[in-house]
């Protein structure tokens, strides 16, 4: 298993650079980000997340949803568009013990590349677009908590802060 990196490592703030290699060093990353997702019981994991500025996340939504286990691999993914509105109570393996509300678009139109380099586009909504538009910020150096009013940031960041500090 990879290690997770965790709330205020700098390196998650970092804007991750597009993978342009789809070799067996990229296949090997991403089987090591998923059994390490699964390890966490997350549904979504980010390469920052594990220390690698790439553009690529995993997602799995079966322990959420009660169904068979379901891989999904993004590479280089862009939101082209999206519509809806959708509240979600969101958690991160890098902010670990915090969930919060946050407002998203309910319905996302992204391309990707898969591990083979093959161009895709896919419609995804509910709980898959939010997971995407989640991981997808981690890309950017964007934490969940960063989404929240500034009222809850604050009150959120003096717990992590202490949190951080014991
Ligand atoms: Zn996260």
């Amino acid at each position: 298993m990879l290690e997770i990196l965790k709330y205020p490592d700098p390196k998650l703030k970092e804007v991750a650079r597009e993978v342009d290699k789809f070799d067996k060093k990229l296949h090997h990353l991403l089987d090591q980000m998923a059994e390490t997702m699964y390890g966490a019981n997350g549904i979504g994991l980010a390469a920052p997340q594990v220390g690698e500025s790439l553009r690529l996340f995993v997602i799995d939504l079966g322990p959420m949803e009660d169904q068979p286990a379901k891989l999904y691999e993004f590479i280089n993914p862009v939101i082209e568009s999206g519509d809806g509105k959708i509240v979600f109570e969101e958690g991160c393996l890098s902010v670990p013990g915090v969930t919060e509300e946050v407002v998203r678009k309910e319905r996302v139109s992204v391309s990707y590349q898969d591990r083979n380099g093959e161009s895709h586009r896919m419609v995804a909504e509910g709980l898959l677009a939010v997971a995407i538009q989640h991981e997808n910020d981690h890309l950017d150096g964007t934490l969940f908590i960063e989404k929240l009013s500034a009222l809850k940031r604050r009150l959120l960041k003096k717990k992590l802060e202490r949190a951080v500090t014991l």
